[in-house]
């Protein structure tokens, strides 16, 4: 089997390690025998974005954001074409906030995003950012587990109808929220860094399966030895005093 994967604005969104995202993917695909192939795609480059399985952008401070809005901006139409071929998105952070209506940044400057969904995120006062680790109850293509990462984050992602998951610990969507990210059949998108996927394989996993899904149909995944991811995840929910009940 063959994946392909597209690495969006590696030089610049890349915050709290979510490079480390993309080597969990293809670690997790080269020890099964996936041939996998990682492209990057930086400003101004040329790509065909619905030739890739798996559409992975990270998160940005205000910055950066408002560096490559222009430029994610006028990949809309391939964006959209990928939807349609059945690509699947992970969506960290800034990049969450990009494929909602608008972010509107700490100086009251509104950055127009891809408007795929209906949230929007506008930037809270420095008393309500959102710092910290955070624990959810993940659910996710009728799965459900629980998930670790680390947020930091002024954005408060309002209008969300299909979160990721319940917060455990942590703020998630807004300060103080009681749900975290976002989810539909092909995007996964979330505010935990960390990065994401290291301490939680089974969503690198069940992202792995959405890409695999377009070309492969419904695959199974064989097991890989996830002791010590298991043990980084569990020794956090354990700090975060959250049980083992729902692992
Ligand atoms: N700039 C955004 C915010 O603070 C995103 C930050 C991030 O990607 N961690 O809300």
């Amino acid at each position: 089997m063959k994946l392909n994967i597209l690495w969006m604005y590696h030089d610049l969104m890349d915050l709290y390690g979510d490079k480390g995202n993309i080597q969990v993917l293809k670690t997790r695909c080269e020890k099964r025998g996936i041939d996998v192939t990682v492209d990057t795609c930086g400003i101004g480059e040329t790509r065909t974005i619905s030739d890739y399985d798996i559409f992975f952008l990270g998160g940005g401070a205000d910055r950066e954001q408002s560096l490559i809005f222009e430029d994610l901006l006028s990949r809309r139409d391939g964006i959209e074409q990928a939807m349609k071929s059945g690509t699947a998105f992970l969506l960290i952070c800034g990049g969450y906030q990009m494929f909602g209506k608008y972010y509107r940044d700490q100086d009251g400057k509104t950055v127009p995003c891809l408007d795929f969904f209906d949230y929007y995120t506008e930037a809270s006062d420095r008393d309500h950012r959102c710092i910290g680790n955070i624990a959810i109850e993940v659910t996710m293509d009728h799965e459900t587990f629980n998930a670790v990462g680390f947020e930091n984050h002024g954005g408060q992602t309002r209008g969300v109808t299909t979160p990721l998951g319940r917060v455990l610990k942590g703020h998630g969507n807004e300060y103080q929220s009681a749900f975290e990210g976002f989810v539909n059949d092909q995007v996964a998108a979330t505010y935990m860094h960390g990065p994401l996927l290291p301490k939680n394989p089974r969503i690198a996993d069940l992202v792995l399966m959405r890409g695999l899904r377009r070309n492969y149909g419904s695959v199974t995944l064989s097991e890989l030895d996830d002791t010590f991811e298991t043990r980084a995840r569990e020794t956090m929910l354990g700090r975060l005093g959250i049980k083992k009940a729902s692992e």
